[in-house]
């Protein structure tokens, strides 16, 4: 199986293929005394890749594969059981900016601190990734459109209003958000997420340091 494919296994295959290790080591010629440790190396090994297949490794958040593995599952809980659900996204203002002015080491800072500031912002049932470069995506669920904007907003003034420090020097930062719970007129977890950056779009267009909702 190549990396890619890694990525369409559900939890319930990985879960399977964990059990199948064991198995197979259980048939394994290796003295009993040792069988154990033999299989407490190889699930811990396989903890660990499964962790990171799954997590961005400069902000240890989520990473966008695992977006895309969970944000259709969360659409079709959220269906399902007809409880709401919003998608956020997060995208840092002028970014390119603070890397040309600061250096990228001082980008990488940014994006660390304001993934801890993200991260800290939402419920531990939400869900928190890093989309790509300075792009950020929140599930949260079971969230309503009125629910989410309190959080949202927080977060955009908690950033806005931080004291990012880098070699002696303050970095001011902003963050425009884009969001929708949309899932009415959504008929997927992609559709729900184009309303989200269609809202960023937005709020973009206006001036940034700004959240701004969608609705078809
Ligand atoms: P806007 O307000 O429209 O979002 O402007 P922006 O400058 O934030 O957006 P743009 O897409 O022009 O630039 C994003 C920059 O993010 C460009 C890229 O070099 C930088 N970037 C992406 N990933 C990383 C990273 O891992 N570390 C650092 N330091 N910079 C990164
Ligand atoms: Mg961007
Ligand atoms: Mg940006």
């Amino acid at each position: 199986m190549d990396n890619e494919n890694f990525s369409d296994l559900t939890d319930d295959m990985l879960d399977d293929i964990q059990k199948s290790i064991q198995t197979i080591i259980e048939h394994f010629d290796v003295p009993e005394d040792n069988k154990n440790d033999v299989i407490r190396k190889i699930n811990f090994m396989y903890t660990k890749t499964r962790e990171m297949s799954i997590t961005d490794s400069l902000t240890k958040l989520y990473n966008r594969r695992y977006f895309e593995n969970i944000s259709e599952r969360e659409f079709m809980r959220s269906v399902r059981y007809k409880s709401p659900l919003t998608f956020a996204i997060i995208d840092i203002d002028f970014f390119k900016k603070i890397n040309d002015t600061f250096g990228h080491q001082c980008g990488d800072m940014i994006l660390r601190e304001v993934a801890y500031t993200i991260n800290e912002s939402f419920r531990k049932t939400d869900y928190v990734f890093r989309y790509g470069g300075e792009e950020f995506v929140v599930i949260l669920t079971d969230t309503d459109e009125n629910s989410a904007l309190c959080p949202i907003e927080r977060l955009r003034e908690k950033i806005e209003k931080s004291e990012f420090m880098f070699d002696g020097k303050k970095v001011n930062v902003t963050i425009s958000v884009g969001f929708s719970s949309d899932t009415i007129n959504a008929s997927d977890a992609f559709e729900l997420f184009g309303f989200a950056d269609k809202a960023l779009y937005l709020a973009k267009e206006n001036g940034r340091n700004q959240v701004r909702i969608y609705r078809k």
